[in-house]
């Protein structure tokens, strides 16, 4: 039995690692000037991890950073188009030389150029999307996983989407690649174990942002979204944000090749 004292010292360190559950900790996250990924990023540095926010317009990366600096958060940031190869070298390195390492890399950025059923896609719009969707995660996996392995552990996470189990009428394409990044967490999370690198996904459903507005600004479209959502309402980028830094945290030790689906119980899985 702890006595009383040794009982609110243990709670208190119990509060202080929750509200810092990522102290000195590195994250890289890409496209986080916007959306889900700034959510992400200012969540990670609010846990207490120093993060590196990119995307690829230098303006939006300033503005992001000067945000979350005037918040109080240790960030950086450097301009990087994820299907640039030069550029995610030079994210990878803006870690390394700004904070030291690297511990967490969250690929989050997508695009969706054609807004097609799948067997309509344009030759030129798949190879877009796969470039983007998943070459791009899976090269930053492998130019991340040396750093990782340095610091004796680490985290990736991809950002898939709920499109992934049940193809979007006007997104096929799109859909398939990030049914693609489903297989991807499991492989790459197989092969890293052994590096006691943990892979995990995050599939969120219709988020409030800009990717997702023509959505949400049709009336009718909107309505359905929210008849088919169980808890009625439209996800925020901060809902997604709370998965991805739990993931990353110890909480989630003993978690690794699957994918949460943070989706206000829209298509929710068996
Ligand atoms: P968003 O609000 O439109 O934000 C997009 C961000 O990506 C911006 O910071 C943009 O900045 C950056 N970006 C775009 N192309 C890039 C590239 N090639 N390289 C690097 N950065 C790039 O989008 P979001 O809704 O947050 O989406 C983020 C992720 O969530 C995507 O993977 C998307 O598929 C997924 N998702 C979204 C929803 C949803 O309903 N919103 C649902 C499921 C999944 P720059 O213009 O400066 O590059």
């Amino acid at each position: 039995m702890f006595s009383h004292g040794r009982r609110l010292t243990l709670q208190a360190a119990r509060h202080m690692g929750s509200a810092a559950k990522l102290q000195g900790k590195v994250a890289v996250v890409t496209a986080s000037t916007d959306g889900i990924g700034f959510a992400i990023a200012r969540r990670l540095a609010q846990d207490g991890a120093k993060v590196v926010i990119s995307s690829r317009k230098e303006d939006n990366v300033n503005k992001a950073v000067e945000t979350l600096t005037k918040e109080g958060l240790t960030v950086t940031g450097v301009p990087c188009h994820v299907g640039d190869a030069d550029q995610r070298k030079n994210l990878l390195k803006t870690a390394v030389d700004k904070f030291g390492g690297l511990d967490i890399l969250v690929s989050n950025a997508a695009v969706n150029p054609s807004a097609t059923q799948v067997l309509d896609t344009p030759e030129k719009a798949w190879d877009k999307i796969f470039e983007i969707n998943v070459k791009s995660a899976f090269m930053l996996t492998q130019e991340a996983v040396p750093l990782l392995e340095k610091r004796g552990q680490g985290n990736i996470v991809y950002i898939s989407s709920i499109a992934a189990y049940q193809a979007m009428p006007l997104l096929g394409a799109y859909s398939v690649s990030k049914t693609a990044l489903l297989g991807l967490t499991r492989a790459a999370a197989l092969q890293l174990a052994a590096s006691k690198i943990r892979v995990n996904c995050v599939a969120p459903g219709i988020i409030k942002t800009k990717f997702s507005q023509l959505l949400w600004e049709d009336d009718g479209v909107n309505d359905a979204i929210l008849q088919t959502t169980p808890l009625g309402r439209l996800g925020a980028p901060e809902d997604i944000a709370g998965a991805v830094s739990f993931l990353v945290s110890d909480d989630a030790a003993y978690v690794t090749g699957e994918t949460l689906p943070v989706a206000g119980g829209y298509f929710c899985k068996l």
